[in-house]
């Protein structure tokens, strides 16, 4: 079963995923749980169906959508449209408050995407206007399905592609992601024992060491264009040629679909310097070169830095503008 979760507590031991897995299914396959009410909208070429199971919030069904739609418009703004054509999104209430869950599948039941969101029945607007998990799950729709030893690549991809997407869409300020990447990216760095991405299956190495190879790869791309491509262009081509979760691919043809969209050899030479070594990345380096300066809880922005150009392009909403999702 391929599955993408982003359990960010419970992903820390294979044993804690083993028994959310085992919770998941113990009353049958999410896909086939009750649902006592359905909505569907269109965003970005796609239709994404959102349906509700027993048991009430206190939050109304239409915050709920509202949210939904606006993590949906915010990766499809930066892959151009919707990565999959038909995506469902199943809302199931449980005690708490927040979203306490987040899964998705692909190619199960007929659908390209399938996520299952558990939400806690306190959940506020607020939780949801601060939320950002919903829009990491739709970013996993984007690329295909890989072999367990590169769940780092897809759990990367996530992590690093979920806050420029919403500030491309609009929703977030870049002083507050490059304040979040400055506080959380050394959480990827490599300990004493690491044995590069594919062989070391740590929360850490996965989903910020993932990060880290995509901000590294985004920078190259873009020191090797002159700034006229980046990662972004690497991973429409890899949506564009089909490569969506309801597809297995082995990872060296994913990347080399993206390389060729930039006309460089990033992803590939990456991979192959981080797959079974260690290889740190200097990141105080690589902040000074962006020009993003710690300022007390946050960042400051020094835009006559080496690489100034190469930040703002990062998250400059794309020339194909924002993609607005429709009832
Ligand atoms: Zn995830």
């Amino acid at each position: 079963m391929k599955w993408r979760s982003m359990i960010l507590v419970c992903a820390t031991s294979s044993l804690a995923v083993a028994a959310v897995l085992v919770a998941q299914f113990r009353n049958g396959p999410p896909w086939r749980h009750p649902v006592v009410s359905s909505q569907s909208f269109h965003v970005g070429g796609a239709v994404i169906q959102v349906d509700f199971g027993p048991g009430a919030l206190d939050l109304a069904h239409d915050q709920v959508m509202q949210w939904v739609r606006n993590s949906a418009s915010s990766v499809a703004t930066y892959y151009g449209r919707f990565p999959v054509t038909n995506d469902r999104v199943l809302i199931e209430p449980a005690d708490g408050r927040d979203i306490l869950r987040g899964t998705t599948w692909g190619g199960v039941d007929g659908l390209q995407g399938f996520t299952r969101i558990v939400l806690g029945k306190q959940t506020t607007q607020q939780d949801l206007d601060e939320d950002w998990e919903m829009t990491h799950e739709f970013t996993h729709t984007a690329f295909p399905s890989m072999d367990d030893d590169h769940s780092w690549i897809e759990e990367g991809l996530a992590t690093y592609i979920e806050p420029i997407a919403r500030v491309q869409r609009g929703f977030l300020r870049p002083e507050k992601i490059w304040a979040d990447m400055m506080h959380d990216m050394p959480k990827g760095d490599p300990e004493s024992s690491d044995r590069g991405l594919d062989n070391t299956h740590t929360w850490g190495r996965t989903y910020w060491g993932g990060a880290q190879f995509c901000l590294q790869a985004d920078v190259m791309i873009r020191q090797q264009t002159q700034n006229r491509k980046g990662l972004q262009d690497a991973l429409r081509a890899i949506v564009n040629a089909g490569g969506t979760i309801d597809k297995d691919w082995p990872l060296r043809k994913a990347l080399e679909v993206g390389d060729s969209a930039t006309g460089t050899h990033v992803l590939v030479q990456l991979y192959d310097a981080m797959r079974d070594a260690p290889k740190p990345v200097d990141l105080t380096v690589l902040w000074k070169q962006l020009g993003v300066i710690r300022d007390g809880d946050g960042v400051r922005f020094d835009d006559h830095a080496l690489l100034a150009a190469v930040r703002q392009a990062i998250t400059r909403t794309p020339a194909t503008g924002v993609v607005l999702p429709k009832p």
